[in-house]
């Protein structure tokens, strides 16, 4: 695939070949492969891997892996359109697709040494192999710093011992990359990132989370116990682990904000047409000024969520600092997606209360995206924290 480095939300506003491309194929894509599934899915809480392996064939899972790697050798552009457009049909698929694609994926592209990419990358690009990144604790979340997995150098290799909670591909990973304390607590340069495959003795996976929404998308606790980790797993240097998951963070929380565009649009679609197909007091309701206006907002917000989010990839795209800008993109989508949700249900009255019509499913699955990756309040911290810097 060739990669267009230009701007989508340049003059004209108009979508890249490639972006036009993605959109086509995930609506194809998932019109046959995830729609017809996905209450079933969401009801039962099964995480549907097959689906991943087919999203894997299709690029989708290694969207910014270079080809050399296996990867669609795409940008931020792209995969910002191939997030919203997955997400547009199912929160989970595309909160699955995203934590794959930024997290464990990136975090080896972005730190790893060749070796580690050659092993790693074409396995995860391809969804041979699922990834998890463990950062989350069960007593450390929005504090990850103060973290207390801790690994203990033994020679050649390191044994760690404690648990990670919230992670997403918990159980189903194939390999995690998982981020532990290898110096004092309160030293932002002591604690270092390993690469640890499943199978390894002394890593198991602990309880599955039964949750509110994106209930297709599994998330659980990750295990370790005397857990022997060959030096060479390790990303970088160490002492290096949490400064690069913050930069981690930084393309992962464009992912969410696409996420949460995803899901604003889904909820606007779904909410836009049924005001046209719902009559009361004999008129159809979108001629109510009260549900139009509603509509008015709902576009509007996602309009300007869409625009923070593709200016992040843009800067992303361009090598540049987006610590602040995917911060503001992430807060101010996920409230979008949240507040959009909402007012979906609204629309659709009773009905939006019910399982027959996907208002609820919006409502349900929106909510994580003002949690994951930082909540709403630690994004308005980094915002804040580098106003005043
Ligand atoms: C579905 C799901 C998937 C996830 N996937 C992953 C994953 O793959 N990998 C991973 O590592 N983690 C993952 N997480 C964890 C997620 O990142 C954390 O839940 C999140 O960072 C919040 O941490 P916490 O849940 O411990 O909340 P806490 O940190 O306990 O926060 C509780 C409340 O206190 C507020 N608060 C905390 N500190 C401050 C402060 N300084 N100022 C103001 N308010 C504050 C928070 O905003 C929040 O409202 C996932 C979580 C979920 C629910």
């Amino acid at each position: 695939m060739q990669v267009i480095t230009e701007n989508p939300i340049g003059p004209g506003f108009a979508l890249t070949e490639n972006q036009k491309m993605i959109t086509d194929m995930v609506r194809n894509f998932g019109a046959k492969e995830i729609r017809p599934k996905m209450m079933e899915w969401d009801e039962s809480q099964e995480f549907p891997v097959d689906v991943f392996k087919k999203m894997g064939s299709l690029g989708l899972m290694g969207v910014l892996v270079p080809e050399i790697y296996g990867g669609a050798g795409l940008g931020y552009h792209e995969y910002i359109t191939a997030i919203i457009e997955v997400s547009k049909i199912c929160g989970s698929i595309g909160l699955s697709l995203a934590a794959h694609n930024s997290l464990c994926t990136n975090h080896i592209l972005t730190f790893g040494n060749e070796d580690q990419k050659q092993k790693y990358l074409p396995k995860l690009a391809t969804a041979e192999w699922i990834g998890a990144w463990g950062l989350t604790e069960p007593n450390t979340g929005s504090d990850a710093g103060n973290m207390r997995t801790v690994a203990v150098k033994d020679g050649d290799h390191y044994v760690i011992n404690g648990a990670k909670n919230f992670i997403t591909h918990g159980k189903s990973g194939n390999v995690a990359v998982v981020i532990v304390r290898t110096g004092e607590i309160g030293d932002s340069h002591g604690m270092s990132a390993f690469i640890i495959e499943r199978g390894t003795a002394g890593f198991t996976s602990g309880k599955k989370e039964n949750k509110l929404g994106m209930r297709a998308s599994e998330t659980a606790e990750l295990v370790f116990n005397d857990c022997r980790i060959h030096k060479s797993q390790m990303l970088g240097n160490e002492g290096d682990g949490f400064i690069q998951s913050m930069k981690i963070l930084d393309g992962g929380r464009i992912s969410i904000a696409a996420l949460s565009v995803g899901i604003a649009e889904g909820a606007y679609e779904s909410a836009l047409k049924y005001s046209q197909e719902r009559h009361q007091f004999n008129q159809p309701i979108v001629k109510f000024q009260g549900i139009s206006f509603k509509l008015a907002d709902m576009a509007t917000k996602i309009e300007a969520a869409k625009l923070l989010t593709y200016r992040a990839g843009d800067l992303k795209n361009r090598k540049l600092e987006v610590t602040k800008e995917s911060a503001m993109a992430k807060l101010f989508a996920s409230e979008v997606a949240v507040e959009a949700a909402n007012e979906c249900v609204q629309i659709f009255g009773g009905y939006g209360y019910t399982k027959d019509f996907p208002a609820e499913k919006y409502y349900r699955d929106a909510k994580l995206c003002t949690i994951g990756e930082g909540t709403s309040e630690i994004q308005k911290l980094v915002i804040s924290r580098l106003l005043l810097r």
